[in-house]
């Protein structure tokens, strides 16, 4: 389960950032074609979070739709899968946009 080690990844940046106050809130994008999974990263929260600066924040994870853009007609187009192919020629010469993001986006911390 590689959740662990991205939701490890989370909280250390976190850390970095809150300068030693204790952390309210986080905000974490996952795109939809990222391989993670919200449900295991909120459930490795609860047991890594334990005895950080972290320790009882609320995660707010956003999810981010797959978005692509198709090189043979050159339509943005909705990808529910990394490797989909165009909604409206059915190419599969699509670039992928959005929905790769794995990130922090904000933080909240005690004042
Ligand atoms: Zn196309």
């Amino acid at each position: 389960m590689h959740e662990m080690s991205i939701t490890q990844g989370i909280i250390d940046i976190c850390e970095q950032h809150a300068g030693g106050r204790r952390v309210l809130s986080l905000d974490v994008e996952i795109g939809e074609l990222s391989s993670v999974v919200p449900d295991a990263v909120e459930f490795c929260f609860e047991a890594c979070s334990r005895g950080t600066l972290l320790e009882g924040a609320r995660l707010n994870i956003l999810r981010i739709p797959g978005r692509g853009h198709c090189l043979d007609c050159g339509t943005d187009t909705p990808l529910t899968a990394a490797f989909g192919s165009c909604s409206r020629c059915g190419g599969y010469r699509v670039t992928i946009e959005t929905g790769e993001e794995m990130r922090v986006r904000e933080i909240e911390v005690d004042e």
